[in-house]
């Protein structure tokens, strides 16, 4: 693996290396450089917004008909499908993912330009009742330049999620990935010059949130953010949009509940619990980090549980049979290892994992072992705080009522999941569960066609569904007067 040239970053559809400080890329397995880049600056951001506006007002793409615009998005489903492989194989070098990871990711980036250009392609304006001698018409347009600012864990995949839509929309689009994972929207950009996405309609700027995120979120010809990334983060950005009266969407953290009722299949439950926190390196935001297991079952559980999970393949995320890759930076690591001391502070019990594996093959990557503690108690913090890591907290309960009660009890809302045979009492719970998705029977499957997004600290807005192009539009009215006479007031 090398990285002696730099690797230029996407500025209003010039290719060049950012003026900002020149930093490297690593592999998070190896901790060697994949790229070395350099940021975006200051001015680099207002060149890419001032000319993503432009193009977003002369180049055509705003005024496109909507087939001939879904026609440039299918071209780029189709591109990332032929090069699949290669791209699987760079993000798991970007931010150390499984290979069987990224290229499900790959696939759904390619899914989701599709959806899009079907949603595009089919988007209806409407005719509203007539209150009068008039017809009334409501239609969307585009907004202008969107900036589209996402996190490490899954770039391909959440850079598509807002890349899509806002494309389909209209709009000319700023990426600003995160800084330690930029290679994925890069590759992103030159597959949309390569299908015809007009110059300057999509930038990708490398580099620190707190300076090229902030300024863009700041700058005045950015019409709308769509961000996803860390609650704290979301809610600066909330403060800067609210007093530019702008719409932002936020997809933030979670602390998300399983619940394994006494009625569950276990084989079932563990397989879904298992890979609910520990895939991705439970490097996800709707991780299922807290485990309440009922009490009848959970001797029985938890000894599965743990069987199960001393057998995960912990090692090289480009060997295929590998389930748990390295965490994404050394410095992320620690901040695990410091919660997992957290939770034994707190009077937790470790029941497996809790530090790096011992195998000398693995010692240079961020890796952390499948880690599971009991002992705790939902008002602590390691049960509040995400951990964005591979460290579940199991739990017991009794009565369904207080386990709502302590499930429901969180700053966050995003994701729930729930294992019972009996459907009526899944169904109940679901519904009364405060999360934006709740899988019963199943956890961590998600869908374009389906709305995702949280409640609570878990964000604002939601992303994907038929109608998430809409998310990227402003609503117009429109009245066409079909009286001959004037109107009466004037006379
Ligand atoms: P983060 O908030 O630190 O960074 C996210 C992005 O925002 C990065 O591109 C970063 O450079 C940028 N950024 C940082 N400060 C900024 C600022 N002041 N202004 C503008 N942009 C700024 O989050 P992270 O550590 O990259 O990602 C982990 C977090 O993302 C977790 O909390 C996780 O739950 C959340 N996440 C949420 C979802 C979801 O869909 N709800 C999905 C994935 C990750």
């Amino acid at each position: 693996m090398s990285a002696t040239q730099v690797t230029p970053i996407c500025i209003a559809g010039t290719w060049r290396p950012g003026s900002g400080a020149a930093y490297d890329s690593l592999y998070p397995a190896t901790g060697e450089p994949v790229a070395t880049l350099r940021a975006a600056s200051l001015d680099d951001v207002d060149e890419a917004v001032t000319r993503a506006d432009q193009a977003f007002r002369t180049s055509g793409w705003a005024r496109l008909k909507a087939h001939e615009r879904a026609a440039v998005l299918w071209r780029i489903a189709s591109t990332i499908r032929e090069r699949s492989e290669e791209l699987a194989r760079r993000q798991t070098l970007d931010n150390g993912k499984p290979i069987q990871e990224t290229r499900a990711l790959v696939q759904s980036a390619a899914g989701t330009f599709q959806f899009f250009a079907a949603a595009c392609e089919t988007l209806e304006g409407t005719l509203t009742p007539a209150r009068g001698e008039y017809m009334t018409m409501s239609v969307h347009e585009p907004m202008g330049v969107v900036a589209a600012i996402t996190p490490w864990n899954s770039p391909i995949a959440s850079e598509a999620q807002k890349l899509a839509p806002a494309l389909a929309a209209g709009n000319a689009v700023v990426i600003k990935p995160a800084e330690v994972t930029p290679l994925l929207a890069l590759e992103l950009a030159r597959i949309c010059d390569e299908c015809g996405v007009p110059q300057g309609i999509v930038s990708v700027l490398a580099g620190a949130g707190s300076v090229i995120g902030d300024a863009l979120v700041r700058h005045p010809l950015v019409r709308r953010v769509s961000f996803t990334g860390g609650t704290t983060t979301g809610r600066q950005i909330a403060h800067i949009a609210a007093d530019k009266m702008m719409p932002v969407s936020l997809e933030l953290g979670g602390k998300s509940p399983t619940i394994v009722l006494d009625d569950a299949d276990l084989e079932h439950a563990v397989a879904g619990v298992l890979y609910g926190i520990f895939s991705s390196s439970g490097e996800s935001c709707i991780a299922g980090s807290r485990l309440f297991v009922a009490r009848s079952v959970r001797e029985a559980f938890v000894e599965l549980l743990l069987r199960r999970a001393a057998t995960l393949r912990v090692g090289d995320p480009l060997d295929p049979r590998t389930q748990m890759g390295p965490l994404i930076t050394a410095r992320h690591r620690e901040s695990v290892a410091r919660y997992v001391e957290l939770g034994l502070s707190e009077g937790g019990r470790l029941l497996a994992g809790g530090r790096s594996p011992d195998d000398a093959a693995l010692a240079r990557g961020y890796y952390f072992l499948p880690t599971v503690i009991d002992g705790l108690v939902n008002s602590d913090r390691m049960c509040q705080e995400e951990i964005f890591g591979p460290v579940l907290a199991v739990m017991d309960f009794d009565d369904e009522r207080e386990l709502l009660e302590r499930a429901n009890t969180s700053s966050y809302a995003l994701a729930a999941g729930i294992w019972s045979r009996d459907y009526k009492r899944a169904w109940a719970l679901g519904r009364a569960l405060q999360a934006g998705t709740v899988w019963i029977n199943t956890y961590k499957q998600l869908s374009v066609s389906t709305p995702f997004g949280g409640f609570k600290d878990s964000g604002l807005g939601r992303e994907k569904g038929r109608l998430g192009i809409l998310e990227y539009m402003q609503q117009k009215s429109l009245y066409w007067g079909l009286n001959e006479a004037p109107l009466p007031w004037a006379n």
